[in-house]
């Protein structure tokens, strides 16, 4: 335990400690947002609070596509205007925004919900791939879009559901080259993510 955790009061170190578990922050941003919020108004700390809470009751995953919803159904699920021969496989919600912003796309998703990455514990069976290739199946999909992250964990998951999709005789197809290697979809700009779902190749 270090020194300063004896002078911390309990429910501000128990703070920090749960703000230090959110991707991306690491103990001094906790630590800061911790101390804004210690003096913020009492209100605000409330509708952040309760932002939480309603966020964790009220949303869940589509029961079809995995994308996040308020219904059972996403939109774009509903949505009986959209090309239900396609099914465009991304890695998180997030993408699907992404590639929706793109507007070059008006097929159905799939959300695997991570990647494969052995190192960190995450395998087959932790992502939707039983669910897609049932959706595979018992759907009439045509296409199949890998639009995993232009990265080594997407790569390795890309290639481990065309093995799996392949058998099933779906047509595999991945956006063309030109996203930014190593990054995110959800980052990529607008045009250039379009215009790689635009130029989408068959495997
Ligand atoms: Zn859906």
């Amino acid at each position: 335990m270090r020194p300063e955790s004896a002078i911390i009061v309990e429910p501000v170190a128990r703070l920090i400690e749960e703000l230090s578990k959110l991707p991306g922050i690491g103990p001094k941003t906790a630590s800061r947002l911790t101390f804004f919020l210690l003096r913020a108004e009492e209100g605000q700390v409330q509708a952040l609070a309760q932002a939480l809470l309603a966020m964790k009751e009220q949303v869940h995953f589509c029961s079809r596509c995995f994308n996040i919803t308020v219904a059972a159904l996403c939109p774009i699920c509903q949505d009986t205007n959209r090309d239900q021969s396609k099914i465009c496989v991304v890695e998180e919600p997030l993408d699907v925004l992404a590639i929706e912003r793109t507007a070059a796309y008006r097929g159905l998703y799939h959300v695997l919900h991570g990647h494969i990455a052995p190192l960190e514990g995450i395998y087959r069976e932790h992502l939707k791939i039983d669910e897609l290739l049932a959706r595979v199946r018992s759907e009439p999909v045509d296409e199949v879009v890998l639009a995993m992250n232009p990265n080594t964990e997407g790569e390795a998951t890309a290639f481990l559901l065309l093995r799996d999709l392949v058998p099933l005789g779906v047509r595999v197809t991945r956006p063309a080259r030109g996203l930014p290697t190593g990054g995110d979809l959800e980052w990529a700009d607008p045009e250039t993510l379009g215009s790689a779902i635009h130029g989408r190749r068959e495997l």
